[in-house]
């Protein structure tokens, strides 16, 4: 079996699709790889490939982590029609599965994947056993919890581009946390229109919110504690090596610092080297840990290993868009996190990174609906007075993406209901830009 994902072709491991193919293969012995699908891949390469590969084998393709695109989507239609049963698992499975609510009202709404997919899957993949994997036109959903299956088999990875090819990851990911602890926070925020539509009579609307208001993750999965230490050693004992030391990986944790000093003792007493970790982490962490940060800092230096806060969820640098954001954070918020890393990094030099020129990719996000010239000038104030040019803004901003299962999915179906106004769909995202007016 193949597992199909995303992939951008860079060596990094898709940890959900590569746990999952580890199950099928050592817990349900089925033979399983993941193979991560670059944009601009030959379609019809891809489908000879397929062919050869289950020449002789049972007709099951399973697909995870779309990531939104339409051309991952348009292949599971087409295995669906060459005779494969298709399963569709990973983040949004459910949704993705049964679509947007009243498609019949509403013909332009993402009507969901149920006309190609056979079996859904929403939740851990080791409640999954071979019976189901017969089922056709089923969605199976199960909770998440702490306890769920962790192994990884590391080489079983590839990616297509017009060629299949092994992928060697040079970036692995370990679990710390099942879902993000602030999505167990509960707001309701009022949304003013889009910008485009203020003259058109469109409301103010009240937006109920898990966490960030834009994130399809946080509702999707929520928040179900972090994996107990072992574990986490566990994980971090199976990653690959390269000279002696392992790979770099990323923790996956929103809050990752509160665990992070115990995790360098356990590797230290472990006997296990590690070479860097890559932290996805909230501004608020940060600046709730300033001196736990320095105590980590320094027994990183002491073993050699870098820290790297690869991510930070900036995502504004305006209180009002921030706020509308769900963030949690505002811009003095931001200017306190910045001056504590810029501090660090002359301290601690080589062994801490969190610049772009250094790989960092910290979130931006822009445009959004909200954008007029109030907010854009307060941002770039912002930006030029506190120097994030410098250090802190990635090459490109993000726009603002809309899942339509996401808080903000909400939002724009309740601006088209009460208003008539509607917003092109392109695969599972709302083309909030794409207003169409009547
Ligand atoms: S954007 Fe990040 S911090 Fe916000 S809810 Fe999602 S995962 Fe959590």
């Amino acid at each position: 079996m193949i597992i199909f994902t995303h992939h951008t072709g860079e060596p990094h491991s898709i940890l959900g699709a590569q746990m999952a193919a580890t199950f099928f293969q050592r817990r349900l012995s089925i033979p399983c790889i993941v193979v991560g699908i670059e944009r601009n891949f030959s379609k019809e390469r891809l489908l000879r490939f397929t062919d050869q590969y289950y020449s002789g084998n049972k007709k099951v393709a399973a697909f995870s982590h779309l990531c939104g695109r339409p051309d991952i989507i348009g292949l599971v239609q087409v295995f669906k029609q060459n005779g494969f049963m298709t399963i569709l698992g990973g983040p949004q499975a459910r949704q993705d599965y049964d679509g947007e609510p009243d498609t019949d009202l509403y013909a332009h709404r993402f009507k969901g994947l149920k006309s190609v997919v056979d079996l859904a899957f929403q939740g851990p993949v080791d409640r999954l056993g071979s019976e189901h994997l017969g089922t056709r036109g089923l969605l199976i959903e199960y909770p998440w919890t702490k306890n769920i299956f962790l192994e990884v088999d590391w080489s079983n990875i590839y990616t297509f581009s017009d060629t299949l090819k092994k992928l060697e990851v040079r970036l692995g990911q370990v679990l710390n946390a099942i879902g993000c602890p602030y999505a167990s926070n509960l707001q309701v925020v009022t949304l003013p229109p889009p910008v485009n539509l203020r003259e058109r009579g469109v409301p103010e609307l009240k937006v109920r919110s898990e966490g960030c208001v834009f994130c399809d993750v946080s509702r999707d999965k929520g928040y179900h504690g972090s994996v107990e230490r072992d574990r986490v050693m566990t994980q971090i004992a199976g990653l690959p090596e390269v000279d002696g030391r392992k790979i770099p990986f990323e923790l996956i944790d929103e809050y990752p610092i509160r665990h992070l000093g115990k995790l360098l003792e356990d590797a230290e007493w472990h006997k296990i080297k590690l070479s860097q970790i890559n932290l996805v982490c909230r501004v608020d962490d940060i600046n709730a840990h300033v001196s736990d940060l320095e105590e980590i800092l320094s027994i990183a230096q002491k073993e050699d290993i870098k820290i790297m806060f690869a991510s930070i969820g900036f995502e504004s640098f305006c209180d009002r868009l921030l706020q509308y954001f769900c963030k949690g954070i505002t811009v003095a918020d931001i200017v306190k996190c910045v001056e504590t890393l810029r501090r660090l990094k002359d301290r601690f030099k080589n062994h801490f990174l969190y610049r772009r020129d250094e790989g960092a990719n910290h979130g931006f996000i822009r445009p959004t609906p909200w954008d007029d010239g109030e907010t854009l000038q307060e941002m770039d104030r912002n930006i030029f007075l506190h120097r994030f040019f410098e250090d802190i803004l990635p090459e490109h901003s993000t726009p603002l993406i809309i899942h339509h299962a996401s808080n903000l999915g909400d939002w724009i179906r309740q601006i088209e209901s009460t208003t008539g106004i509607t917003f092109t769909r392109d695969g599972t995202w709302i083309e909030w830009w794409n207003p169409s007016l009547k």
